[in-house]
């Protein structure tokens, strides 16, 4: 296709809204995908391993308990060979796949060499970078300490889309995660290769990208939803015909590369300038004392925060 294709959408379904981590695309694809008796090749967070992976997925169900962005660096396994061994055996069918820039170019790769290429619809993500799965599984144990954890939930809305939280359970009581979401954002985790990453751009090799939609407040006031929107960049044409078909469930409006502009459309998340710092203490200190170092916010960083955001 010529050029990239540029939407702002929402699923029409308020309670899928709630759930998924943006406007919800993601849903509506895969239901496209289910729909026709297709697979979906996601990643769902494994509680008893505490770590993202990647699955093959046939239902809704299944699919729905992939839903949300999970901030670590999610395992592939022998998922993709199953992928391909189920494509093999149902020459008929089509597999969607998702997953970051990198593990869509990644996939598609694979795909090719397989000469499975037109069987794989991809979908990637948006990324500001993956963080180490060691350093959330470590947290996530040390938080279960106390009692088991469910309902992992890095962008919770409960507060708005804007203003999400990171929660879970623990015995059944919603506890905060936002010291693990603060080390994330604050760049002391993200994988080294994140830095360079070559993905962070408009135009990909995957047939859809997906993220959040940023600043409409600016470029479509009256779309604004609290509860989140999409940004679609489409990149090719079974992308666009993809899309037409399933547009009747979202609520849509065109936009432009401009409008939708973030920063890692156009460059990779730089690294914290104490990475090394936070690592250093990670291997003499541990896990909790990071946690608590470098996830809580003093008065001099709230500070710092605010004026930053006053300026223009
Ligand atoms: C680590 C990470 C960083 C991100 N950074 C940005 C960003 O800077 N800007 C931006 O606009 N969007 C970013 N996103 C994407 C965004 O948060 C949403 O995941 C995306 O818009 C899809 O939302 P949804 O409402 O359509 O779907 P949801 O229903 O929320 O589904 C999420 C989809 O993402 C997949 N997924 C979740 N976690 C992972 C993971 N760790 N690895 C691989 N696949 C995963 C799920 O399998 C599912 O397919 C990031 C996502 C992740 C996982």
């Amino acid at each position: 296709m010529e050029k990239t294709l540029v939407y702002a959408c929402r699923t029409k379904d308020r309670e899928v809204l709630a759930k998924s981590s943006s406007g919800g695309a993601f849903t509506a694809i895969s239901d496209y995908f289910l729909d026709r008796g297709d697979a979906v090749l996601c990643s769902a967070y494994n509680y008893d391993e505490h770590r993202a992976r990647f699955g093959l997925v046939f239902t809704k169900e299944e699919r729905d308990a992939a839903r949300g962005s999970m901030y670590m660096q999610s395992y592939a396994l022998d998922s993709w060979k199953e992928g391909l061994m189920w494509l093999r055996q149902n020459p008929d069918r089509m597999l969607l796949f998702t997953g970051t820039g990198c593990q869509g170019a990644a996939f598609r790769k694979f795909m090719e060499m397989n000469g499975m290429a037109k069987r794989a619809f991809i979908v990637d993500l948006i990324c500001h970078g993956a963080p180490s799965p060691k350093i959330w599984a470590e947290y996530a144990r040390s938080l279960e300490r106390e009692g088991r954890l469910s309902n992992l939930n890095f962008k919770n809305k409960k507060t708005g889309w804007s203003k999400s939280v990171g929660t879970v359970c623990r015995g059944g009581e919603e506890i905060s995660i936002r010291k693990y979401r603060r080390i994330y954002t604050d760049r002391y985790t993200i994988r080294p290769s994140c830095h360079v990453c070559p993905y962070t751009r408009i135009d990909r090799e995957t047939d859809i990208t997906i993220g959040d939609f940023w600043h409409m407040e600016k470029s479509m006031p009256d779309f604004v939803d609290e509860m989140g929107t999409s940004l679609v960049l489409i990149h090719t044409e079974r992308g666009e015909e993809l899309f037409d078909k399933i547009k009747d469930k979202l609520d849509c409006r065109e936009s432009n590369t401009v409008d939708c502009w973030q920063l890692n459309l156009e460059e990779p998340t730089k690294p914290s300038e104490i990475r090394h710092k936070f690592w250093s203490d990670y291997r003499k200190h541990g896990i909790d004392y990071c946690m608590e170092h470098y996830g809580s916010v003093t008065l001099m960083r709230r500070i710092e925060r605010k004026i930053k955001k006053m300026l223009p």
